[in-house]
């Protein structure tokens, strides 16, 4: 497994370095907008902790994100009025990471509408 390297683009994020839309921060993690949604409200959630994929994330890191992510999605579902929420994570770039900083995608739905590819 790689090492976490810092240059990535959520750490610059995190740092400030690089400005997004915020939705939502605390001390574990960072909500922001996607820069190219796959539906209306996609957010990623970020950990604050420097893990590169969920395989290498602290599991103590991990049990105080994953009622954040429920939060957030559920807080999205309620803003947009959606009918359900798409939750995705991919660790490392054979399974379809581009950005190797641990963080989820929520992606609100809607009855009949997909996902852009
Ligand atoms: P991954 O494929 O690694 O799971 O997803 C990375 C996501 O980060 C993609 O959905 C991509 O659109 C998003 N992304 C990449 N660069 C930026 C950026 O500079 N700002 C924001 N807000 N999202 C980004």
């Amino acid at each position: 497994m790689q090492a976490y390297d810092d240059a990535n683009i959520f750490a610059k994020i995190l740092r400030g370095e690089i400005p997004s839309t915020k939705v939502y921060e605390d001390e574990h993690c960072l909500a922001f907008m996607d820069i190219m949604p796959q539906v209306e409200g996609h957010v990623l959630v970020i950990a604050k902790a420097p893990s590169r994929t969920l395989l290498d994330a602290d599991p103590d890191a991990l049990s105080a994100l994953m009622p954040r992510v429920q939060r957030i999605g559920r807080a999205a579902v309620a803003a947009l009025k959606a009918d359900g929420l798409t939750l995705m994570q991919f660790s490392e770039a054979p399974a379809g990471q581009t950005v190797f900083h641990l963080h989820f995608h929520l992606l609100p739905r809607h009855e009949g509408v997909p996902m852009r590819s």
